[in-house]
């Protein structure tokens, strides 16, 4: 059976602008990517968060490149309007639902996009940006990234570098309008330093518990309890590399074993889902794309979660956070 869930990050827009760069089809609807709309409509999909993720060492603006990607969010929601609607403020949830359509929230991966600027960060906010990460993995205008290092993982938490003061004023600056400020890349030291700016809920879009998998991508049991007393959400992220060190298969068990984790350190309200679809290698997944997740859902409840937790950890708690600050 068909359960709702809310998926905080996919990266699906950036390979369909590959695809449209290379003169390539593509098509969000239906392509051989982890995320098409049939897809999420077979997996019971609620909300799909849409990051716009710029990688630094290859664009000239960031800021031009994500409004680029922008662009593209929205000629591929217009060509698909029947099925799939953005969110602009929490009633669009309810509207859309009401209307048989999955709504499409749209993220920004790579704090570097507004260039420091807060007229940059409010152009986007403008065109419907609801969430945005620090950081991806390169140090920018606003903070530091946990190292890593693209060929060997990640093995060396920064607690020296966090936010910049052009940083803490532009995280200032989101909680004013009403952006979800991402933690996920973020170093430790970032992570505290938001926590200290932000009173209310933030989030961890695509993260996993660093207790069960010991990479620096993960939040530490400590960081899971902080962002559980601010009434945040961390995403669960389906990377194998996040999940289960040296794995070449991960099962849904593998999933719930980080579900529960969370649950035990941060309490049933703690944690989402953040697939990284499209972002990350998927043919070594057991719910390989959108449309196997009821079978995580059955997963959740066969390991002993309540209908409501599992419940939770699909949609509610993700849609209580969004809905408490996108207003
Ligand atoms: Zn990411």
């Amino acid at each position: 059976m068909k359960h709702k869930f809310i998926d905080m990050h996919c990266d699906t827009i950036s390979e369909l602008y590959y695809r449209k760069r290379e003169n390539k089809p593509y098509s969000l609807y239906e392509n051989e990517l982890d995320i098409d709309i049939k897809r999420l409509q077979s997996g019971g999909a609620y909300i799909q968060c849409f990051a716009m993720f710029t990688y630094l060492p290859k664009v000239e603006s960031a800021f031009k490149y994500a409004d680029t990607l922008t662009d593209l969010y929205y000629e591929e929601l217009e060509k698909n309007k029947e099925y799939i609607a953005p969110v602009l403020c929490a009633a669009d949830i309810d509207k859309n639902e009401a209307a048989g359509k999955i709504s499409a929230l749209l993220t920004l991966e790579e704090g570097e996009c507004c260039e420091g600027s807060a007229e940059k960060l409010k152009h986007f906010y403008d065109r419907g940006a609801r969430m945005m990460n620090i950081t991806w993995n390169f140090k920018n205008s606003l903070g530091h990234p946990n190292h890593v290092d693209v060929n060997n993982g990640s093995v060396s938490p920064d607690m020296e570098n966090g936010l910049t003061e052009k940083g803490k004023e532009i995280v200032a600056y989101m909680v004013d309008l009403g952006m979800i400020v991402d933690v996920s890349h973020a170093s430790d030291k970032t992570f505290y330093d938001v926590a200290d700016i932000v009173k209310g809920p933030f989030i961890a879009s695509h993260s996993n518990c660093r207790e069960l998998c010991g990479h620096t991508r993960n939040l530490t049991d400590d960081m899971i309890r902080i962002v559980a007393e601010h009434g945040g959400v961390s995403g669960l992220n389906y990377c194998p590399a996040f999940i289960k060190t040296g794995a070449d298969y991960i099962t849904a068990d593998d999933f719930a074993d980080h579900v529960l984790h969370f649950i035990k350190v941060g309490g049933e309200d703690v944690v989402g889902l953040g697939s990284d679809f499209d972002g990350i290698n998927s043919k070594k997944l057991q719910v390989r794309d959108p449309s196997y997740l009821p079978m995580l859902w059955d997963t959740l409840v066969k390991r002993g979660l309540t209908e409501e937790q599992a419940d939770k950890v699909f949609y509610k708690n993700v849609k209580r956070v969004f809905t408490d600050i996108i207003k």
